[in-house]
């Protein structure tokens, strides 16, 4: 069988990734992968996965968290079809809200966009809907050659041609071989059912590809995952008073106070069953969903306004009446605002899909351990496959400081002090910048107060985006700085830091997250579902892998050199260590300061 790749050699670890994948699909066995930064794991991927579905009747779905991930994706499919010229077809998919082109709703956000397009739909009231009607794709080689360049072009060519561009691209996708797509688009249970209608593909002929797998479950609990808050039943009541609607939500608002009232007098949080919103709002939940939405879209047109609260309370009664063991209701306060969340805590719902595929590629440069993710996916026999990094081993040095710990009962001044002194000492021996993420803001702040270098790009709770993207881009021109992040969040995951601009990263402490009753109702799911697994699932090794993810920040390519140091005692513990040194062969060298500085001088740096 000939082995389709796009480039004429591959990387150290690539050959056997992609023999491995190649034999687990040919047999329609799962396989999940743990593969470093740099092996090439979309082209392995791909190569291995198409090489079997082209000649075996198999559409293949790559998927993926981000739509910044589409275009390597795309990029592999076209230099595999040019190398071979071969005739496949594949489509590029983005949500819906990215490709419409209606300027009278696609500034609309969230729920309230899906709702509006419906509803134009619906109601023939979309003109780039109707249009795409009369779309062939096979009588159009402009929009077929937009196709093989991804979703941005097939969006220019639509918008020209006054189309809907998601629309456009379903079509596309019906006759297409491999298909390009955001998770959500087959993860989602509410979305999944539609969209394999439209694109007239089944699951049991596919081969679904799982692009930075590790995220696959939290983005499934985040479908069912909603919070309701007083204020935001204020809102809803000036919508609906605004279009004069005589809906009353008075008594919803009435039913979160007294809720609050009753179980929050002694506790900052609480549990509520289902049955404790009133017997009326339950049993009447699918009129009253019906009149909300209805109510929120005549708000949006009339006010032009971009979401609605009316809206969100729809979504939030819809996931209320559909609640099972898998979530959990927790009541608190929230400044002024009572506030109602029900958390997934386990996809039970999104979960059979990994069942109804042909076979699955699970992939990551995190994915560990590997048991864990096959055990929550709820796959039998899926193969386990981890490889080594193809990058020189001599590029990094990681150490463990076990003089330190973070654990909340040893906090204090003085841990904090020397925790200042140690990160100083380290950017003193390092010709760089260097990173250094906390377990939370709290430790950042705390530590924070006794450094005394002003050079010190700080991330701080809550900042926006754009805040954070100036950070980096401040930070990245600097070749002497350091940075503060927390882990867990936009500095120290899913970022590449450019051109070697990170010389060191200091990992302080283990993130793992502060007990509330989420965590202990997550425990407790994963402990009867999994027995008796919940804390090393739900609480330590997500912990750990936020600290993998955080140290992985420094060497993106085989050019990079860094020094890790990993500052907690904890992460000498076994459990701890086995998963990190999975990722980071780490040492434990009594000076290792001294050895940071050996490490620099061997690299002819200093
Ligand atoms: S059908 Fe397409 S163009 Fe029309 S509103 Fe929906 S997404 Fe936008």
């Amino acid at each position: 069988m000939e082995q389709l790749f796009r480039f004429s050699k591959k990387r150290p670890y690539q050959s056997d990734m992609v023999n491995d994948i190649y034999d687990a699909v040919s047999r329609g066995n799962d396989i999940l992968i743990n593969a470093p930064t740099g092996i090439g794991k979309t082209d392995a991927s791909i190569g291995a996965v198409l090489s079997y579905a082209l000649h075996n009747n198999k559409t293949v779905f790559f998927l993926t968290p981000k739509i910044s991930q589409h275009k390597i994706a795309i990029d592999s499919l076209r230099g595999i079809k040019q190398k071979f010229k071969l005739d496949f077809k594949y489509a590029d998919i983005v949500g819906k809200q990215n490709m419409c082109i209606n300027e009278k709703v696609n500034s609309i956000e969230g729920e309230s966009f899906y709702s509006a397009c419906e509803h134009l739909i619906k109601n023939s009231k979309c003109p780039f809907f109707s249009k795409v009607k009369l779309f062939k794709p096979e009588d159009d080689a402009t929009m077929l050659d937009a196709a093989d360049l991804g979703h941005n072009s097939v969006f220019e060519e639509s918008y020209n041609q006054g189309m809907c561009a998601y629309e456009v691209s379903a079509k596309l996708a019906k006759n297409a071989d491999v298909i390009v797509a955001g998770y959500s688009h087959l993860l989602n249970p509410y979305l999944k059912q539609a969209f394999l209608k439209k694109i007239a593909h089944s699951l049991d002929d596919s081969i679904l590809i799982w692009d930075e797998a590790h995220n696959v479950l939290n983005a499934a609990n985040s479908y069912f995952s909603v919070t309701l808050s007083t204020n935001g039943i204020l809102r809803a009541m000036r919508e609906l008073q605004s279009i004069g609607n005589a809906m009353d939500l008075g008594y919803l608002k009435f039913a979160l106070d007294s809720l609050a009232k009753k179980k929050l007098e002694k506790l900052d949080e609480a549990f509520v069953a289902k049955d404790e919103l009133p017997p009326d709002i339950l049993q009447n939940a699918n009129a009253i969903i019906s009149q909300l939405e209805n109510a929120a879209l005549e708000y949006i047109e009339q006010s032009k306004a971009k979401r609605s609260a009316t809206m969100h309370i729809a979504k939030f009664l819809n996931e209320w009446i559909q609640q099972g063991e898998s979530t959990a209701s927790i009541i608190s306060r929230f400044g002024s605002s009572v506030k109602l969340s029900l958390t997934c805590l386990y996809p039970e719902r999104a979960i059979p899909i990994f069942g109804e595929a042909h076979a699955n590629v699970f992939m990551s440069a995190t994915l560990l351990p590997l048991k864990m993710y096959s055990d929550l996916f709820g796959l039998e026999d899926a193969k386990l496959k981890s490889y080594g990094s193809p990058f020189p081993s001599s590029n990094k040095l990681a150490i463990i400081d076990a003089d330190i710990t973070t654990k909340y009962q040893e906090r204090s001044v003085e841990q904090y002090k020397r925790i200042a002194e140690k990160i100083i000492r380290i950017k003193d021996s390092t010709p760089g910048n260097i990173a250094v993420f906390f377990p939370s803001f709290a430790v950042l702040d705390s530590t924070f107060r006794y450094m005394h270098d002003s050079d010190i790009y700080i991330q701080r709770r809550e900042m926006k985006n754009i805040a954070v993207e100036s950070i980096i881009k401040e930070f990245q021109k600097s070749d002497n700085s350091m940075l503060f992040g927390v882990m867990g969040g936009s500095l120290s995951e899913g970022i590449d830091y450019e051109n070697n601009s990170i010389k060191g990263i200091v990992i302080v402490g283990i993130p793992l997250t502060k007990p509330d009753l989420e965590l202990n109702a997550r425990i407790e799911y994963i402990n009867r579902r999994f027995s008796g697994k919940g804390s090393e699932y739900a609480y330590t090794i997500p912990a750990i892998i936020r600290a993998i993810q955080a140290a992985g920040r420094a060497v993106r390519s085989e050019n990079d050199k860094a020094v890790i140091v990993l500052m907690d005692r904890r992460y000498k513990w076994s459990m701890y260590k086995s998963i990190v040194s999975n990722s980071i062969p780490v040492s434990e060298p009594i000076d290792y300061i001294g050895e940071i500085k050996r490490f620099w001088r061997m690299q002819g740096v200093k």
